[in-house]
């Protein structure tokens, strides 16, 4: 029997991966089934250049939970090693600058394993003793076994094995004992192992029979050794896929569309991503896709291998190139994994544009569940939005879909204002804003639906792109001023007039909720006598303030609505009239009053209009002055006589509770005034 040295340049490895890995002890499971599995792989190329003359064999690895000898057992029949191979492979770790590396990287215990090597030593993370007993494929050779303790001392003797191949024997510690359970060690398979490419049998599979399960006959196989992405996609049918995304995720719901992935230039990488339905729009996941390395279960965080937006989607990603072992701060700088990500973009744009040209129905039936995740690529990845561009779809208030350049066709003739700009209409909610929706239809225009949870931020990502393109709310204006043809027409009231009825809609308008402001418009004898409109700026700017907390000034003001006043109707030239009439004799001392003020004020800046403020004479500027808290005071006298006389006016309340009404802004008490007031009215 031979004993020796592990060759280390640091005395105390053992320890210290002892000490720091504590995290992720369970991985030594795949790091050990994955050696074994790596050693059949290697027999089968052997095999197949002709190297290795003997019957491989049914390859397979076996797993064997023995509680009571306290032993977890896994076995292979692959290459084994000789004498020579376990001191090489086994004995030799070489490197450096150890305990600085293990240090930095001390939660990371799959950073640590990978960068050394160490996948056989993980055992010792769980084990008090490992026993490599091994027989190598080679003719005549001599089966050796290997003992260490997790020191750096080990025991290397010849021993008996009838068969070739590798058994390693990990005498589970008492602190993890956890990892003799059947149940433990099922679950561990079936995470990590559950598509390996060569058999993995863990003990026998079961039946219920006479009041308890017993063992049959059958291998227990854990996996699947073929899974679906590394199969060819001609071979396969849409049931296929459904299938197995039913086996990945169990709860799901089917998915929309899957996009099989098979790139073997200028790196391997195979999988399958599937467009998830999404229900709820708050659950919207990440983490979902299952992160494969040559079959093996290596992570479910694909963050910062594939883009962004496509961690939202689900299924599995397999690639030997993409450097699994390393921390993410590392893979996020690695030139291919840059490139991986880029081309994976690549292809689920062109694999959306296939779907759309081939199924353009069947696409326009799921656009409604997949908007969210093109407008999420488009929005945060510059390279998605030019390819994906062609795909976007918008919908219209009548539920027909159109691609931008469709749409553009259809409104351009009706939609482009006096400066050239194409104006797109949308409403956030169809039965809300139906008023307004109605009012755009009647005059020939087009309304889109924009009531995604991305919706804003995509519009202005849409304006971005093409500058002559303008997103309004069809509530954001008077009709004939969302897409003004020529200069407007504006109202023939004059400043007075105007002044006097916004006096009277002021002493109805809501205090609370919102801030109004009264504005005149003659919008046509047909037109609505008021209309409420909101402003599209501030109203955006109010809606990133809540998604996007640095902008907390727009999200803490008042709604901003604005009441226009139509002066060409009917109803609001009477309410003019009767104002007249009712105040005509006691506002007509205040106006002039008022005028012949102003006409002082303007008399004295007339005489001082070439004078700095400092040169101009005291007693002018008391005067100005003296004027105009005169005028304040007598457009207070005046608001006074408006308030009063407005706010028991029963039409100028009715019609401001119209436009209330037709914008779901009136409720509760005001709702039941405007009742009563309707049924009294009428009778
Ligand atoms: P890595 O697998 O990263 O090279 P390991 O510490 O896991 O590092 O294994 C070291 C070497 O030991 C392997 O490269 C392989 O040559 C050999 N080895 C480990 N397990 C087996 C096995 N079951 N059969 C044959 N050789 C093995």
């Amino acid at each position: 029997m031979a004993t020796g040295k592990i060759g280390v340049s640091t005395q105390n490895l053992f320890p210290i991966i002892k000490k720091f890995l504590y995290s992720d002890h369970e991985i030594f499971l795949r790091e050990i089934v994955s050696n074994a599995v790596d050693a059949t792989q290697k027999l089968k190329v052997l095999s197949s250049s002709g190297e290795f003359k003997g019957e491989a064999g049914g390859l397979r690895v076996c797993v064997k939970a023995d509680k009571e000898a306290g032993t977890l057992t896994v076995s292979d029949n692959g290459i084994g090693m000789t004498q020579e191979e376990v001191e090489k492979y086994i004995n030799q770790i070489a490197f450096s600058g150890a305990e600085e590396f293990l240090e930095k990287h001390k939660d990371d215990a799959a950073t640590i394993i990978g960068h050394f090597g160490l996948g056989f030593y993980s055992a010792f993370m769980v084990s008090d003793k490992v026993e490599i007993i091994t027989k190598s494929y080679r003719d005549g050779a001599q089966a050796v076994r290997w003992t260490g303790e997790g020191d750096t001392e080990y025991t290397l003797e010849p021993a008996e094995k009838a068969e070739r191949g590798t058994d390693i024997v990990m005498h589970i510690n008492e602190e993890e004992k956890d990892f003799l359970e059947e149940n433990k060690v099922q679950e561990l398979l079936s995470k990590y192992c559950k598509f390996l490419p060569v058999p993995i049998v863990f003990g026998k599979k079961k039946e219920w029979k006479d009041g308890k399960y017993e063992d049959t006959a059958e291998d227990n196989v854990i996996n699947d050794t073929e899974p679906l992405w590394v199969r060819k996609p001609a071979d396969l049918k849409e049931e296929d896929y459904g299938k197995f995304y039913r086996e990945l995720y169990p709860m799901g719901q089917d998915p929309l569309f899957h996009i099989h992935l098979n790139v073997d230039y200028p790196f391997n990488l195979t999988g399958i991503l599937y467009f998830p339905k999404i229900d709820n729009k708050f659950e919207i996941q990440k983490n979902k896709i299952q992160l494969y390395c040559n079959q093996v279960y290596v992570s479910d965080s694909v963050e910062g291998i594939v883009p962004e937006y496509l961690t939202l989607l689900h299924g599995v990603i397999d690639s030997p190139d993409i450097p699994l072992n390393v921390s993410r701060s590392y893979l996020q700088s690695d030139g291919n994994v840059k490139k991986i990500s880029s081309h994976i973009t690549k292809k689920v744009a062109d694999s959306l544009l296939d779907i759309f040209k081939n199924t353009r129905e069947d696409y326009e039936k799921k656009w409604d569940d997949l908007k969210v995740f093109i407008q999420y690529g488009m929005l945060t990845d510059e390279k998605f939005a030019e390819r994906a561009t062609p795909i976007v779809l918008l919908k219209n208030t009548e539920g027909k879909y159109f691609t931008l350049e469709e749409y553009e066709n259809l409104v351009k003739v009706n939609q482009t204002d006096k400066d050239n700009h194409l104006v797109y209409l949308y409403a956030t909610n169809v039965e809300e804003q139906y008023t307004y929706i109605q009012a755009a239809k009647d005059k020939g225009y087009d309304v889109l639906v924009m009531d995604g949870q991305l919706d804003t931020h995509f519009i202005s990502h849409l304006e971005q792109k093409g500058t002559d393109r303008r997103f309004l709310r069809v509530d954001s204006d008077v009709i004939d001023k969302l897409i003004p043809k020529d200069d407007a027409k504006g109202t023939d009231w004059s400043e007075e007039q105007q002044e006097e009825i916004r006096g009277v809609f002021d002493a109805q308008l809501p205090k609370e909720g919102a801030m109004y402001f009264v504005n005149f418009e003659a919008l046509g004898e047909g037109g609505e006598p008021v209309v409420i409109t909101r402003s599209e700026f501030m109203r955006r700017m109010k809606e990133m303030a809540a998604m996007n907390p640095g902008m907390g000034f727009y999200g803490a003001m008042e709604d901003q609505l604005t009441l226009v006043v139509n002066t060409d109707h009917r109803l609001v030239k009477g309410i003019l009239e009767d104002e007249r009439r009712a105040l005509g004799a006691k506002l007509q001392p205040l106006n002039d009053a008022i005028r012949e003020n102003e006409k002082k004020r303007e008399e004295i800046d007339a005489l001082n209009k070439d004078r700095k403020e400092e040169e101009i004479p005291q007693v002018d500027k008391d005067r100005k002055k003296e004027c105009e808290e005169k005028s304040e005071a007598l457009r207070q006298e005046k608001q006074t006589l408006l308030q009063e006389y407005g706010k028991d006016n029963r039409i100028v309340g009715q019609l401001i509770d119209l436009a209330l009404l037709a914008n779901g802004l009136l409720k509760g008490e005001a709702l039941n005034r405007f009742v009563k007031r309707s049924v009294e009215l009428i009778k």
